[in-house]
């Protein structure tokens, strides 16, 4: 096992991994606030997202983006982060072990933040979260009280924000959970006074 730290909710170094050590430029962790009310959890960083080290910068944080704004909420206002904090080679899916080398670091994270609803964002968040296998198109808007580590939360499954780009009938699946999503946590969701830092 390689060294690996974590500063709050923040991993400083992880080398647990020794595909995705090569593959990364840089460890992408959560982005937002620690006390959101709402986190989405997403893969795995893009080609994108490890050049700049946020998650969901690239089309899928467009899509995500308008989303939140088409609700009334900024993208400040919510948490985003992933299962994998690096970019596995090729795009690819992040293999079991690579899932379970951070699942800690999700596990930490989940716990300081604490949010009102997690939103898994597509196939691989939601099945290793709810730790079964997930037709996620027809589970999209389902809630469910899940025990991570420590703490239990509430999940609501979403599809990816990126299916939406290659078809368009998942939009509808989409911005219904995302309807759904807000309607769970209230007016809360957003901090209104921070409604304009889109
Ligand atoms: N897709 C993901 O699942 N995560 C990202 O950070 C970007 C795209």
């Amino acid at each position: 096992m390689g060294m690996a730290e974590m500063d709050g909710v923040t991993v400083t170094d992880c080398e647990r991994c020794p595909a995705l050590c090569e593959s990364r430029s840089r460890i992408v962790n959560g982005d937002g606030p620690e006390d959101a009310s709402l986190l989405f959890v997403g893969e795995a960083p893009g080609a994108q997202e490890d050049s700049e080290g946020r998650p969901f910068v690239g089309r899928s944080g467009d899509v995500l983006n308008d989303a939140l704004r088409d609700r009334g909420l900024s993208r400040s206002d919510v948490r985003i982060t992933n299962c994998v904090r690096c970019r596995p080679p090729d795009n690819r899916d992040p293999h079991t072990e690579e899932l379970a080398n951070c699942r800690g670091y999700l596990e930490t994270e989940l716990a300081r933040v604490d949010p009102d609803l997690v939103v898994t964002l597509g196939k691989v968040p939601t099945e290793h979260l709810l730790e079964r296998s997930v037709a996620v198109t027809k589970e999209a808007g389902s809630v469910h009280d899940v025990r991570l580590g420590e703490t239990t939360h509430r999940l609501l499954v979403c599809v990816h924000p990126a299916a939406t780009l290659y078809d368009r009938s998942q939009r509808s699946t989409f911005d219904e959970a995302l309807d759904e999503a807000v309607a769970l946590v209230g007016a809360g969701a957003g901090d209104q006074s921070r409604l304009g830092d889109y």
